[in-house]
């Protein structure tokens, strides 16, 4: 890490070619779905949506009503897999069982969701689940007059791509005892690695945000968690919701290190990032936090093949509609090969990157900025509502990242990243 740090910032770097595209006399909105290079259209997903199934209060019917007509083409529903605490045996067992997929039973959720596509078409209903393999107990019930207190309760994993009901039945959320204090990061590679052989993914949930709460006699206490993102391996990725992610994804926070590990080859797998709502009502509105996916068509095996792909960005709206990414992809300037978000170049020589970018007129800038291997290369301050820069740099010396953040007074952009290969 040392030595490759110190290579970049001896890197010299071109000045950016910065292409300003002409300016749109009318402001027209995106559509649903943009086309891009490759056969690639986008589709906007609402992502960690709860229904009345576990904790949300609307059901899957009225929440596909909700999304059609606030322009979300797909969301992906992430019911509390099981909610259900207990301390002690019988005779003197104490258990609280509350609203969630498995209580619902699972092949009824997934016959819901099904059912729930068939009479609103126009959106996409896929399923996924929000799942909490450990609590431990910090006070026991039984000899506590505040009815005992609970803790790592809200450590969640979302996971997406299980299809039938017996691997939601089979996933190992009550294998270690409540009883012994805190088991660290075991349960979770436990359940990570079970969806993996199950042929789904999994992303952690929220892990900035602390919670407190109470569920019947339980208090219910929970510390952010972005230490499991470290202490875990082989999950696809984490969601960014509006808690803390800027400790998670500003240049060279704890994602641009996960990223770097994996260029490294201490990590396996990239990292991806989602957007994640947490929806449970309408205190906050279904789009506030979209990720956009670049799917080959719109079916829901394509929507959550192009998330575990990072072939996605996240788009967190903060004021008035209309910041749009609309390209971000990276060309061997030799071979003229193209990789997409998400996606791998092996460079022969230098490599050009292309950012694209629309946005609702605005008298104040946006600002666009490349993140290489963890640190601000270029930054680009633009007046304009088509934006279309692009930017040289130098073949690497070995396997380096970019990403892009784009940032204007209605939103904010976080791609995913693109790997760039040195050829041998
Ligand atoms: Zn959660």
């Amino acid at each position: 890490m040392g030595l490759h740090r110190r290579i970049l910032q001896f890197r010299v770097w071109r000045m950016p070619l910065v292409v300003v595209g002409s300016l749109m006399s009318v402001w027209a909105e995106p559509g649903l779905a943009t086309a891009t290079g490759q056969g690639l259209t986008t589709l906007k997903v609402a992502v960690h949506v709860h229904s009345t199934v576990s904790t949300g209060t609307f059901s899957p019917a009225k929440i596909l009503e909700l999304a059609a007509r606030t322009g979300v083409d797909a969301v992906l529903f992430t019911d509390s897999v099981r909610r259900h605490w207990e301390y002690g045996f019988w005779p003197m067992r104490y258990a609280i069982d509350e609203p969630s997929v498995l209580q619902f039973g699972a092949e009824r959720y997934l016959d819901l969701l099904r059912q729930v596509q068939r009479q609103t078409p126009a959106v996409l209903a896929i399923p996924g689940l929000e799942a909490a393999p450990f609590y431990y107990w910090r006070r026991p019930p039984l000899f506590d007059t505040q009815g005992g207190q609970i803790a790592a309760w809200d450590q969640h994993v979302l996971i997406f791509g299980l299809r039938d009901a017996t691997a939601i039945e089979r996933l190992p959320l009550a294998e270690y005892d409540p009883y012994h204090g805190n088991q660290g990061a075991a349960p979770y590679q436990r359940l990570i690695d079970v969806v993996a052989r199950s042929g789904g993914m999994t992303f952690w949930a929220h892990p900035m945000t602390g919670h407190t709460g109470r569920h019947g006699r339980i208090a219910e206490a929970t510390d952010p968690y972005p230490h499991l993102l470290e202490l875990t391996t082989g999950y696809d990725g984490f969601a960014l919701t509006y808690v803390g992610y800027l400790s998670l994804v500003d240049p060279g926070a704890l994602w641009d290190q996960l990223l770097t590990a994996y260029c490294e080859g201490s990590r396996v797998r990239p990292t991806w990032i989602v957007g994640e709502l947490d929806w449970r009502g309408p205190a906050r509105p279904l789009d506030a936090v979209l990720t956009q996916v670049l799917v080959r068509e719109r079916s829901p095996a394509a929507v959550i093949e192009a998330l575990g792909s990072g072939r996605s960005w996240v788009i967190f709206r903060t004021g008035a509609h209309g910041l749009a990414l609309q390209a971000f992809t990276i060309a061997d300037v030799l071979s003229q090969h193209e990789a997409q978000v998400g996606g791998r170049l092996t460079a022969k020589g230098a490599v050009r990157i292309h950012v694209a970018c629309d946005r609702p007129p605005s008298q104040y800038p946006a600002t666009i900025k490349l993140i290489r291997d963890g640190a601000v290369s270029q930054t680009a301050s633009v007046q304009e509502s088509h934006v279309e820069l692009d930017w040289t740099d130098e073949r690497p010396p070995s396997r380096g990242f970019y990403r892009v953040i784009v940032e204007d007074p209605s939103g904010l952009i976080y791609s995913n990243p693109i790997f760039v290969d040195p050829a041998s």
